[in-house]
């Protein structure tokens, strides 16, 4: 007889996906519930000082000494990555320390400090921003890394590329892909797993320093195809426009008041660099804040009593940055251009946001409008490039096929109601793209805000179910429990991203939320939430219907309570007496119910309502005759 000889099992080494960003760095890994980025705060910015005993500070804490080491701190490395001096000319003037021509036609930066000088080539630079998050991920991940997917503009020619290899190399990281960044982030979407038509995807990536739009052809893997393939049909792009133009419109703003209120020239008059650092700071605070509120504060203490005080009001900040947008417009115009001349180039199926200053609202709205779709923002534009990196480099390991992509919903999305239970819009297995609405009001009087808290899964209650998002709608002038009307939409693409939106009728309010509902979701996991269900099916019911008749049976006593209170003396005795009676009964079981649900039959509780909404019939009528009598409109 023989028995089949156990193997013993391989240790598969993980593989790390990585943004390696002209402004920040980021290093993340896909596990089985999809991408994570690693380390406490995940992004790295891409800076390094080389000390002057040989030693480099990376990231944070070299960022932060920009000012003081100005000749010995190198940001933005990865526009010379495989450059010359010739090619990098027209960096030079904001890159601040020396760039020299090395070996090879290369692009080198020439660093002096107490030891002496010494020429860096662009990948050594690369290579400790590398390294500290190889060291990053060992860490997380408690393993060795030696390998990694690397993300490069889909603009990088060889030389770019080969140059980001070897600078993974010099880290001690093999490279054993290099993606394009949009692509990544498409494929962070979801985009590139599952879905069997070919579509057009446009990236928009604004980030600290550069802009980049490209324009992908994606065509899904078939008979023919065993993997999905991305083309790129064109880019464009302007190498010189980003967040860090906005910190400068806003230093050069409060620069010119200080100049006007008090008589300084900051520049001038002896003000030294961390004054200007400071500024720098107050400017990006500035801008964040406005992503966010409709005004930011700036208070700067001048010294002398002198203080510089200021509120920045978004249309003001719009008006400022509108021909900065515009400009990556007219970058977006060309990309267009050329990839019309392509199979698939003429139509725009998706339009994906990235970079961090594509969280600047104006930008959103602006580049939606000019691609006339919706954007893509549910993941976070920072961090898009290094998911969709994590991710190409689990389907390269072979641990995962990427995210959980369908043709169908495989759990069922709803919202939160009163008293914890889940109201689903779209159920499961329904085929996308799908839409769904429905109408709700508010349980208590004066209500100015509603949030609402979207949930996935198929039980009953919100505390069974996963929560995916909250947003609110704000500002809602104060009107009686129920009086205001909520419509909410669930809208699933093709793509399988959600936008959820509300609208308050009667004021006109609105507000929205995106989210990718199959991220972090495995196939075990739909199948587990889905066991689940079956085996408290029953229960649930019961629990949702208690909710339900809690939620109504209160507005209902609250209705009735007052009209009774106001109409009591024109009821005869018997009514009265039977009224308050039903009111009673109602409100114990309001009262048993809060306190255990399960003490309590439906039936019943059901029964007491509606004996109350019969037994009131009455002093509906009274109660309307009397409101038609004060208000004869
Ligand atoms: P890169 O890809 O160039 O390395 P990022 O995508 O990380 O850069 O973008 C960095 C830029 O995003 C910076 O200019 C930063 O100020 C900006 N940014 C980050 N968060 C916000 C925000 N909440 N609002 C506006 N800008 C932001
Ligand atoms: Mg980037």
């Amino acid at each position: 007889m023989i028995e089949k000889q156990t193997q013993p099992i391989q240790p598969i080494q993980p593989i790390i996906g990585i943004d390696l960003g002209t402004t920040n760095s980021l290093v993340a890994f896909n596990d089985a519930s999809g991408s994570v980025l690693l380390g406490d705060d995940p992004i790295v910015p891409s800076v390094v000082r080389f000390n002057p005993d040989g030693t480099t500070t990376v990231g944070t804490a070299a960022r932060d000494g920009a000012i003081e080491f100005p000749l010995t701190t190198i940001h933005s490395a990865k526009r010379l990555m495989g450059r010359s001096l010739d090619d990098v000319q027209a960096d030079l003037q904001y890159l601040g320390y020396q760039v020299v021509q090395g070996d090879h036609n290369t692009a080198r930066v020439l660093i002096s400090t107490d030891a002496g000088e010494r020429l860096i080539s662009p990948q050594e630079i690369s290579a400790h921003i590398l390294r500290s998050l190889k060291e990053r991920a060992e860490s997380s991940l408690d393993t060795q890394i030696t390998k990694a997917v690397v993300t490069v503009p889909a603009y990088f020619d060889d030389a770019q590329r080969q140059a980001t290899r070897d600078a993974g190399r010099l880290a001690g990281l093999e490279v054993v892909r290099i993606v394009n960044e949009p692509t990544a982030a498409a494929l962070a979407y979801g985009l590139g797993t599952g879905g069997t038509q070919p579509k057009t995807i446009a990236v928009f990536d604004l980030g600290g320093g550069t802009f980049d739009i490209s324009i992908l052809r994606l065509t899904p893997s078939d008979d023919t195809n065993p993997v999905d393939f991305f083309q790129v049909l064109s880019t464009a792009g302007d190498t010189h426009l980003g967040g860090d133009d906005v910190d400068h419109m806003l230093v050069q703003l409060f620069m010119n008041e200080i100049n006007e209120q008090f008589g300084i020239h900051i520049k001038g008059q002896g003000f030294d660099a961390s004054t200007r650092n400071a500024l720098a700071q107050f400017a990006r605070s500035v801008k964040h804040t406005l992503s966010e509120n409709d005004s930011a504060s700036v208070r700067i203490d001048l010294g002398n009593d002198r203080v510089y005080e200021r509120i920045i009001t978004i249309e003001e900040f719009e008006q400022l940055v509108t021909p900065w947008v515009d400009r990556a417009l007219a970058a977006c115009d060309r990309a267009i251009r050329d990839a019309k001349n392509q199979p698939g180039g003429d139509t725009i199926d998706a339009l994906i946001m990235v970079g961090g200053s594509t969280r600047i609202p104006l930008v959103q709205t602006k580049a939606g409008s000019f691609f006339g779709i919706e954007p893509y923002t549910a993941l976070d534009p920072d961090q898009v490039v290094a998911m969709g990196a994590a991710i190409q480099a689990s389907i390269l390991s072979g641990t995962t096929t990427g995210s959980l992509l369908l043709d169908v919903v495989p759990l069922s999305l709803g919202i939160e109601t009163a008293g914890g239970a889940v109201a689903k819009l779209i159920m499961r297995n329904t085929t996308v793209p799908t839409k769904a609405v429905e109408r709700f009001s508010t349980q208590v009087d004066g209500q100015v805000n509603i949030k609402l808290n979207i949930l996935q899964g198929e039980r009953e209650m919100v505390e069974d179910c996963r929560s995916l998002g909250e947003f609110e709608l704000r500002g809602i002038p104060p009107m009686p429990a129920g009086v205001p009307k909520l419509v909410v939409e669930f809208f699933i693409d093709a793509n399988g991203i959600l936008n959820v939106s509300a609208l308050e009728e009667r004021s006109g309010k609105r507000a929205s939320i995106q989210i990718v509902p199959n991220h972090g979701l495995t196939a075990e996991e739909v199948d587990r939430i889905e066991q689940e269900s079956f085996t408290h099916a029953r229960e649930d019911m019961t629990r949702h219907q208690i909710a339900d008749l809690i939620a109504n049976s209160t507005l209902d006593l609250k209705w009735i309570g007052e009209q009774f209170e106001k109409h009591k003396d024109e009821l005869d005795e018997e009514l009265r007496l039977d009224l308050d009676t039903k009111m009673t009964t109602l409100t114990q079981f309001i009262e048993s119910a809060k306190s255990d649900w399960s003490s309590v039959d439906p039936n019943e509780f059901h029964i007491a309502k509606e004996a109350l909404d019969h037994a009131s019939v009455r002093l509906q009528e009274i109660s309307i005759a009397a409101s038609l009598q004060h208000d004869p409109t």
